[in-house]
């Protein structure tokens, strides 16, 4: 779903050129998309240091915006969920998480999602498509208006609906307008891009931007991990784990962030605590244990407290850097996993 009309499917390199070859100076891209992205208005007419014969040949052959908010959920704890559509009903959603001194955005990637974790409220959905680039970068652009006054984002995660590698050329080119300086000029350091395990294409994303890498892990055996996250009969642990050890851009500055949804008598041992140390030995990272958040799809249930305690003590017992991250946002379906805007049917297929 890339429409060349869609101005926000551009890098501002590549609106440059376009803008060129319809006989327009290249400044004039860089004034549109200083409006578009650094003042907020998407609207030609308002774009008052362009003539008003510009303003009107760009309004007759772009549109700049690709998702129009359908509905906002606010939870009891600040984080906004916003359902948003597409030009083609498509539905999906955004989740905005406020927090003292940062304010993150956890942005799709697909309608849907292919992989169907067991675990995950997206995956019952089935897949329907990827997103555009366009669709991707102004989820950033909708849901940045949804702040309160004075605040600015300040992170994004790829952590929404969909597998973010199936979807890799739009979501490099989504994230060079976000830290593009005449795009959003956001630190890359301040993005980060969760798979659930797409191996060959680690290093491609590693390599075209500086941004951080998380990994959905969920188990330390190909038993346990080919149950939630099927995608592991393709990409066993052995192969994921020694991609990860062997790339050298995986460094102590550059960790990988690791992911575990920890779940009621599945995952949640001693010894699946214990087996992470060996696991995990010799990739640079961190482990963010997640308790399973309840949703209709699934029987899965969160742990109690006390073996969640002692879970996330046993494995810093291994000399893992862990952390427990309590969801937001749950009594709105915000919460990771949690993800399942209607109108994402049954659909295609993504090949690897
Ligand atoms: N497909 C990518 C991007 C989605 S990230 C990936 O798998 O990494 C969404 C994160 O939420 C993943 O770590 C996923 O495993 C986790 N998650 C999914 N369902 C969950 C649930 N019900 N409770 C807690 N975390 C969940």
């Amino acid at each position: 779903m890339n429409d060349p009309t869609q101005l926000k499917s551009y890098t501002p390199e590549a609106l440059r050129e376009r803008f060129r070859r319809d006989g327009l100076p290249a400044y004039r891209a860089d004034q549109v998309l200083a409006w578009i992205y650094q003042r907020g208005v998407e609207d030609f007419a308002a774009m008052t240091d362009l003539g008003l014969a510009l303003r009107e040949q760009l309004e007759a052959s772009w549109r700049t915006r690709a998702l129009e908010i359908e509905s906002v959920q606010r939870s009891t704890d600040g984080t906004v969920k916003a359902v948003l559509l597409a030009s083609d009903g498509a539905a999906i959603e955004s989740v905005l998480i406020p927090e003292p001194g940062r304010n993150t955005l956890c942005v799709s990637t697909q309608v849907g999602c292919p992989l169907d974790c067991s675990f995950c409220a997206t995956g019952a959905l089935g897949f329907t498509r990827n997103l555009g680039v366009a669709e991707i970068v102004d989820q950033v652009c909708r849901m940045r208006e949804l702040l309160d006054p004075g605040q600015a984002l300040t992170n994004v995660v790829f952590m929404g609906m969909g597998e973010p590698l199936l979807n890799l050329p739009a979501v490099l080119d989504a994230i060079r307008v976000l830290v593009h300086p005449k795009g959003m000029a956001m630190a890359p350091r301040r993005i980060t891009v969760s798979t659930a395990g797409v191996v060959p294409r680690i290093r491609p994303l590693l390599a075209a931007a500086p941004v951080n890498l998380a990994v959905s892990l969920h188990a330390a055996t190909d038993e346990v991990r080919d149950q939630l996250v099927p995608l592991n009969r393709r990409f066993p642990l052995a192969q994921l784990m020694g991609a990860l050890r062997d790339d050298d851009l995986i460094t102590p500055r550059r960790p990988v962030f690791f992911e575990y949804t920890l779940i009621e008598g599945v995952n949640d041992s001693p010894e699946d605590a214990r087996r992470l140390g060996p696991l995990l030995r010799g990739i640079p990272s961190k482990l963010n244990v997640i308790p399973m958040n309840p949703h209709p799809d699934s029987s899965y249930r969160a742990p109690s407290d006390a073996v969640i305690d002692r879970f996330t003590a046993e494995v810093h017992g291994q000399g893992i850097r862990v952390t427990l991250r309590r969801s937001r946002g749950r009594d709105i379906d915000a919460a990771c996993g949690q993800l399942r805007a209607r109108g994402a049917g049954p659909g295609g297929s993504v090949s690897l």
